[in-house]
């Protein structure tokens, strides 16, 4: 049943679908080896929707294509088919497609290394419309050299954006879907791409940097040469002591014959047109062109900027397709997350040291083959595993015991007020249910116990990673 999903189709079999024809391209469709299927625009296309292994789009106008292919990479039927252009058509078309061919014919082969990795992947999951994060991993995934990379716009209020996840994924979202990729770790920075300061007020970065008068702050300031009066200390601009008889202090009088003996020029050479203060440096404004606020340059917001690359992690998240989501069949379980359940091991921990009849237990269950089991058995059948593990162990479990998942596959369990001998019962019973599910969940785990194993020194964070370490192969 599960694998009538995988439609494993060579890409030779099915039409290339052309866009956009000119003479010149209609008659190249005459030459080509494989079936054309053509239409003019993507409308066109909507409405017939041939299954097809290879994308040309033959324009070579810059808005035409890049509107065509915004349109393409969002339809989700047909978001992650390789599409080329036959000409080069600059940056902004550049990261929407999988590059430039001469012929049909070079498409196809092109695309067929493509096609053959997304055979691995889950077709009808990948087009669901709600499932643009898993599109975006699965475009990554089937085509293994290329990355995620930012292209700066200036008419784009934070100048540099990823077209591809844009095209994608809903603007208004992509931001936060992003993060939640990288914080799942899987999409990783692969290179240093630049660093923008933003406005903290907007997030924009066009940001005009401007000299003002450190007193009032007008912008209306300018750079004069300077007297300085040794005979009574005034400091002003050289006009100001211009008189018929040469140079004169406007303020004592004195007559200024040398540099040097009678005045010098002092360092301060700005003057405010507004409130006429007198300085040396102005002070740097950082004007936000999108909403005014005068910033100080410390206070913007430095952010790098990555080009991204697909993880292992992320790799065996989109082949595997819903391991994730058949894990989070395991959260059920009086789950509350990482850092909570962290502080309560932490705080059991401290009560164990002070308290010496005080004691619990921390058990650690890994699903080992949850993977292969998808590979092997199939998606749904690994659901229902997964379903009916949870069920069991949560007819194990007290409901002052708590739990939580941190990784896909790794469930902690832990067990207040109980005895090594306590704990060892619980994880021989969790145990024993991978003998009862015949298609083989395959279970490592690791107990431990406080007081009795309690190292010096030793918190939460450091004794579930040291747990984990002994679990993992
Ligand atoms: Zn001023
Ligand atoms: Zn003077
Ligand atoms: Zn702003």
């Amino acid at each position: 049943m599960e694998q009538a999903v995988h439609t494993p189709q060579p890409s030779i079999a099915r039409p290339v679908i052309c866009f956009a024809l000119s003479a010149e391209f209609v008659e190249m469709t005459k030459h080509c080896r494989i079936p054309v299927a053509m239409f003019g625009n993507y409308l066109e296309f909507s409405q017939q929707r041939p299954e097809s292994g290879c994308i040309v789009i033959g324009t070579h106008e810059v808005p035409k294509a890049c509107k065509l292919l915004k349109n393409l990479r969002s339809d989700p039927a047909i978001a992650l088919t390789p599409i080329y252009l036959l000409k080069d058509l600059g940056p902004e078309v550049a990261p929407l497609c999988d590059g430039v061919v001469d012929t049909i014919d070079e498409a196809c082969d092109k695309a067929a290394p493509i096609n053959k990795l997304l055979l691995d992947l889950e077709a009808r999951q990948l087009a669901d419309p709600g499932n643009a994060p898993q599109r975006l991993l699965g475009y990554l995934y089937s085509r293994p050299n290329s990355l995620l990379t930012p292209v700066g716009d200036w008419r784009n209020e934070r100048f540099y954006s990823y077209p591809m996840m844009d095209a994608m994924i809903p603007p208004a979202n992509g931001a936060t879907v992003l993060q939640g990729l990288m914080e799942r770790n899987l999409l990783a920075p692969a290179h240093l791409v630049d660093r923008l300061r933003h406005c903290p007020g907007c997030e924009g970065v066009h940001l005009n940097y401007i000299d003002t008068c450190p007193s009032c702050d007008s912008i209306e300031i300018e750079q004069r040469p300077f007297l300085h009066c040794f005979t009574c200390g005034h400091v002003g601009p050289d006009d100001q002591f211009i008189a018929s008889m040469g140079l004169t202090c406007p303020k004592c009088a004195a007559r200024l014959r040398h540099i040097g003996a009678d005045y010098d020029r002092p360092l301060e050479n700005f003057q405010c047109r507004a409130c006429r203060h007198v300085f040396v440096d102005p002070k740097v404004t950082a004007r936000c062109m999108h909403c005014d606020t005068a910033n100080a340059p410390q206070d913007l917001l430095p952010r790098p900027l990555y080009a991204l690359q697909l993880t292992e992690k992320g790799r065996i998240s989109v082949r595997t397709g819903s391991v994730e989501e058949v894990c989070t069949l395991l959260d059920c379980l009086n789950n509350v997350d990482n850092s909570y359940f962290e502080s309560i091991v932490d705080w059991l921990i401290s009560l164990c040291r002070r308290y010496k009849e005080e004691q619990f237990s921390l058990l650690g269950i890994r699903i080992k083959n949850v993977v292969e089991l998808t590979d092997r058995i199939g998606r749904l059948r690994v659901r229902e595993l997964m379903d009916e593990f949870a069920r069991r162990v949560r007819e194990l479990i007290r409901s002052t015991d708590l739990t939580t998942r941190t990784n896909q596959y790794t469930l902690w369990l832990l067990l207040p007020k109980t005895d090594a001998k306590g704990c060892e019962i619980v994880r021989g019973r969790i145990l024993a249910l991978q003998a009862d599910a015949g298609d083989g969940l395959e279970l490592e785990s690791v107990p431990f116990h406080a007081p009795s194993q309690l190292v010096t020194g030793e918190g939460a964070k450091l004794l579930m990673a040291r747990m984990e370490g002994a679990i993992i192969e």
